[in-house]
Protein backbone atom coordinates (compact mmCIF):
# COMPACT_ATOMS: atom_id res chain seq x y z
CA UNK A 1 0.00 0.00 0.00
CA UNK A 2 1.50 3.48 -1.26
CA UNK A 3 2.25 5.44 2.06
CA UNK A 4 0.68 9.02 2.07
CA UNK A 5 2.46 11.81 2.76
CA UNK A 6 1.57 14.70 5.18
CA UNK A 7 3.32 18.44 5.60
CA UNK A 8 2.35 19.84 9.05
CA UNK A 9 2.94 23.16 9.63
CA UNK A 10 1.40 25.46 12.52
CA UNK A 11 1.78 29.17 13.31
CA UNK A 12 3.15 30.07 17.30
CA UNK A 13 -0.28 30.29 18.24
CA UNK A 14 -1.76 27.66 16.58
CA UNK A 15 0.90 25.16 17.39
CA UNK A 16 -0.63 24.10 20.86
CA UNK A 17 -4.35 23.38 18.36
CA UNK A 18 -2.11 21.36 16.21
CA UNK A 19 -0.37 18.68 18.80
CA UNK A 20 -3.50 18.50 20.63
CA UNK A 21 -5.11 17.39 17.35
CA UNK A 22 -2.21 15.48 16.22
CA UNK A 23 -2.16 13.37 19.92
CA UNK A 24 -5.97 12.56 19.27
CA UNK A 25 -5.15 11.31 16.01
CA UNK A 26 -2.23 9.20 16.68
CA UNK A 27 -2.90 6.23 15.30
CA UNK A 28 -4.44 7.71 12.01
CA UNK A 29 -1.51 9.43 11.54
CA UNK A 30 0.66 6.19 12.52
CA UNK A 31 0.88 4.85 9.07
CA UNK A 32 1.30 8.11 7.50
CA UNK A 33 4.80 9.86 6.45
CA UNK A 34 5.16 12.94 8.31
CA UNK A 35 6.57 16.42 7.15
CA UNK A 36 6.90 19.46 9.50
CA UNK A 37 8.37 22.72 9.59
CA UNK A 38 11.58 22.83 12.14
CA UNK A 39 9.43 24.17 15.93
CA UNK A 40 6.27 22.50 14.56
CA UNK A 41 8.59 18.91 13.31
CA UNK A 42 10.23 19.46 17.13
CA UNK A 43 6.60 19.66 18.96
CA UNK A 44 5.28 16.87 17.35
CA UNK A 45 8.43 14.72 18.00
CA UNK A 46 7.97 15.45 21.76
CA UNK A 47 4.05 14.48 21.91
CA UNK A 48 3.80 11.84 19.30
CA UNK A 49 7.06 10.19 20.01
CA UNK A 50 7.83 9.99 16.03
CA UNK A 51 11.34 9.96 15.63
CA UNK A 52 10.53 9.40 11.79
CA UNK A 53 9.23 12.63 11.59
CA UNK A 54 11.28 14.69 8.58
CA UNK A 55 11.71 17.91 9.95
CA UNK A 56 12.47 20.91 7.65
CA UNK A 57 13.58 24.24 8.30
CA UNK A 58 11.96 26.62 10.45
CA UNK A 59 8.93 28.24 8.61
CA UNK A 60 10.40 31.73 8.53
CA UNK A 61 13.62 30.88 7.44
CA UNK A 62 12.84 28.88 4.56
CA UNK A 63 10.54 25.84 5.44
CA UNK A 64 7.39 26.97 3.89
CA UNK A 65 9.64 26.77 0.86
CA UNK A 66 10.60 23.67 1.48
CA UNK A 67 7.41 22.18 1.82
CA UNK A 68 6.46 24.04 -1.39
CA UNK A 69 9.12 22.31 -3.59
CA UNK A 70 7.88 18.87 -2.04
CA UNK A 71 4.34 19.35 -2.62
CA UNK A 72 5.65 20.51 -6.78
CA UNK A 73 7.32 17.38 -7.40
CA UNK A 74 4.25 15.50 -6.08
CA UNK A 75 5.81 14.49 -2.52
CA UNK A 76 2.98 15.63 -0.63
CA UNK A 77 -0.77 14.08 -0.25
CA UNK A 78 -1.93 16.46 2.06
CA UNK A 79 -0.79 19.80 3.76
CA UNK A 80 -2.26 20.40 7.39
CA UNK A 81 -1.53 24.02 7.88
CA UNK A 82 -3.16 25.86 10.99
CA UNK A 83 -1.65 29.33 9.84
CA UNK A 84 -2.64 32.44 12.20
CA UNK A 85 -5.56 34.74 11.17
CA UNK A 86 -5.02 37.29 13.86
CA UNK A 87 -1.46 37.84 13.60
CA UNK A 88 0.96 38.67 10.62
CA UNK A 89 4.01 37.01 10.05
CA UNK A 90 7.26 38.23 9.05
CA UNK A 91 7.36 35.29 6.20
CA UNK A 92 3.37 36.46 4.94
CA UNK A 93 5.28 36.00 1.04
CA UNK A 94 6.12 32.13 1.89
CA UNK A 95 3.04 31.45 3.01
CA UNK A 96 0.97 32.71 0.35
CA UNK A 97 3.12 31.19 -1.66
CA UNK A 98 2.93 27.50 0.12
CA UNK A 99 -1.16 27.83 0.17
CA UNK A 100 -0.52 29.05 -3.63
CA UNK A 101 1.40 25.97 -4.65
CA UNK A 102 -1.18 23.89 -2.63
CA UNK A 103 -3.75 25.30 -4.88
CA UNK A 104 -1.99 24.56 -8.24
CA UNK A 105 -1.07 21.52 -7.73
CA UNK A 106 -4.93 20.23 -6.69
CA UNK A 107 -2.97 19.17 -3.12
CA UNK A 108 -6.00 18.90 -0.27
CA UNK A 109 -5.34 21.64 2.60
CA UNK A 110 -6.87 21.45 6.12
CA UNK A 111 -6.25 25.67 7.55
CA UNK A 112 -7.78 24.52 10.83
CA UNK A 113 -8.96 21.73 13.17
CA UNK A 114 -12.43 21.00 12.19
CA UNK A 115 -11.56 20.83 8.08
CA UNK A 116 -8.26 18.41 9.60
CA UNK A 117 -11.05 16.21 11.24
CA UNK A 118 -12.96 15.69 8.21
CA UNK A 119 -9.92 15.48 5.82
CA UNK A 120 -8.25 12.85 8.26
CA UNK A 121 -11.32 10.90 8.33
CA UNK A 122 -12.07 10.75 4.88
CA UNK A 123 -12.32 7.34 3.15
CA UNK A 124 -10.09 8.67 1.03
CA UNK A 125 -7.00 8.71 3.39
CA UNK A 126 -7.05 4.54 3.22
CA UNK A 127 -7.80 4.20 -0.42
CA UNK A 128 -5.15 2.86 -2.70
CA UNK A 129 -7.06 3.59 -5.84
CA UNK A 130 -8.29 7.38 -5.14
CA UNK A 131 -5.36 9.82 -6.18
CA UNK A 132 -6.20 13.23 -6.41
CA UNK A 133 -6.59 14.23 -10.47
CA UNK A 134 -2.93 15.56 -11.08
CA UNK A 135 -3.25 19.13 -12.90
CA UNK A 136 -2.16 19.34 -16.48
CA UNK A 137 0.19 22.34 -17.29
CA UNK A 138 0.81 21.26 -20.96
CA UNK A 139 -1.10 24.04 -22.80
CA UNK A 140 0.77 26.77 -20.37
CA UNK A 141 4.27 24.99 -20.58
CA UNK A 142 3.64 24.64 -24.00
CA UNK A 143 2.49 28.04 -24.91
CA UNK A 144 3.73 30.51 -27.54
CA UNK A 145 6.03 33.14 -26.03
CA UNK A 146 7.29 36.23 -27.96
P1 LIG B 1 7.89 26.54 12.61
O1 LIG B 1 7.39 27.24 11.31
O2 LIG B 1 7.23 25.20 12.65
O3 LIG B 1 9.38 26.39 12.43
O4 LIG B 1 7.53 27.41 13.74
C1 LIG B 1 6.03 27.41 11.11
C2 LIG B 1 5.77 28.59 10.24
O5 LIG B 1 5.68 29.68 10.79
O6 LIG B 1 5.72 28.49 9.02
Amino acid sequence: MAVKSVALVAHDNKKQELIDWAKENRTRLAPLRLYATGTTGRLLRENLGREDLHSLLSGPLGGDQQIGAKIAEGEIDLLVFFWDPLEPQPHDPDIKALLRIAALWNIPVACNRATAEFILTSAYMTDDQHHPRKPDFSSYTGRNVP
